[in-house]
């Protein structure tokens, strides 16, 4: 990416953000003013309560509900998911969960192009983003479409307060992957990189602020805020080495998504980072470290998530074959072992 802003393309993506304690009661007036008359509702088991709140409030709007999601969006979920929307005439989606819950409300806008009203109860970050995923015998699909890139997004930090330290820990790491690599890709400018910064300042403070007071609402509004500028720099930049090996792993071995994240995201930083200078620096300052790969990695042994593919069940020779395929000996090895990357820390 240039070093100045001297020349550079963005696409800015279109979308509504509303964020704050207590938004949940404005889910009902979005789906107004998107003038969707018959809204499914899906929602993951764990937000059930703030389902029910937003059934009562969309009064006769309300068309019908999913409960309970799975992860990566199995195509027979996705199906069942779409014939319930014909069946109850559905116009719009309201999705309130982790990146499951919307990734199935994406399957559905995908069919039907009916809007979505994302409420996001993690940090996963798909509620920015265009991208789509269905996965079936074969593998998982992914895409890219307009149409799945949710309208409006409700971030509510109340929602999230009782998100299990592990989760939140893991989810800060996934959000803290996109910010981080979108500094590197190829299309990575200048507006990047500033939603990057920012997004891995919110980030970094709220999550120590969370694992010292998980129910502290000012942290958690700051991991939504990071999540939701990280998923936008994310959708503008694309993947690059990182998430096209983290997908290989999670895709190919079945390893724990946002996990997977948290042990290579140090090492490819480790390997990416100097070529990316002056974002390295600004990211350094920002989560308060004197190198990039170190300052992640010590983050996330002390946020307790596991340093190593090896703790996360990946053999050896899985290893070995992952190194293979992505000419990164050194990255899958050292990620494998969890090898800390020795940089000098402030
Ligand atoms: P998830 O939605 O499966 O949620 C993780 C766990 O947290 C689940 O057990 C869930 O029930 C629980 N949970 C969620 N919110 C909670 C809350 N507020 N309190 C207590 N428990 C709660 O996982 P995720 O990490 O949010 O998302 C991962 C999925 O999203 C993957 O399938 C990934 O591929 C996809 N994803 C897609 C994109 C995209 O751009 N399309 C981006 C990131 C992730």
């Amino acid at each position: 990416m240039p070093e100045t802003a001297d020349g550079f393309e963005h696409t800015f993506l279109p979308g509504r953000v509303v964020l704050g304690a207590g938004a949940l009661d404005r889910v009902a007036a979005e789906v107004e003013t998107l003038a969707v008359r018959r809204v499914l509702l899906i929602a993951t088991r764990s937000a059930r309560d703030a389902a029910d709140v937003v059934e009562v409030e969309l009064k006769d709007r309300f068309a019908g509900r999913i409960d309970g999601v799975t992860q990566h969006v199995p195509t027979e979920v996705a199906e069942n998911a779409r014939a319930k929307a014909r069946e109850v005439n559905a116009d719009g989606v309201v999705a309130i969960g982790g990146g499951s819950a919307i990734g199935l409300a994406k399957a559905i806008a995908l069919a039907t192009g009916a809007p979505i009203v994302a409420v996001p109860t993690t940090y996963a970050g798909s509620e920015m983003t265009p991208v789509w995923g269905l996965t079936s015998s074969a593998g998982k699909t992914t895409g890219t479409d307009p149409k799945v890139l949710p309208r409006t997004v409700v971030y509510d930090p109340v929602l999230t307060l009782h998100l299990p330290k592990n989760v939140t820990a893991a989810s800060t790491a996934n959000a803290l992957a996109h910010c981080v690599e979108a500094v590197w890709t190829p299309k990575a400018d200048p507006i990047t990189e500033t939603l990057a910064v920012e997004a891995a300042r919110a980030l970094t403070t709220g999550l120590r602020a969370v694992l010292q007071e998980p129910t502290d609402v000012e942290a958690r509004s700051n991991l939504l805020y990071g999540a939701c500028l990280a998923g936008q720099a994310f959708a503008n930049s694309g993947s690059d080495l990182h998430h096209k090996l983290c997908h290989y792993l999670g895709g190919t071995f079945n390893l724990p998504h946002a996990e997977t994240h948290a042990v290579v995201l140090p090492q490819v930083t480790r390997a990416k980072a100097p070529t990316v200078p002056r974002a390295k620096a600004r990211l350094e300052e920002a989560l308060q470290t004197s190198d990039l790969a170190t300052g992640l990695f010590d983050l996330f042994a002390e946020a307790g998530i596991p340093t190593s593919l090896k703790q996360l069940g990946l053999t050896q020779d899985q290893a070995q074959d992952a190194a293979k395929a992505f000419d990164a000996d050194d990255i899958v090895t050292r990620a494998w072992e969890g090898t800390r990357p020795e940089g000098a820390v402030r």
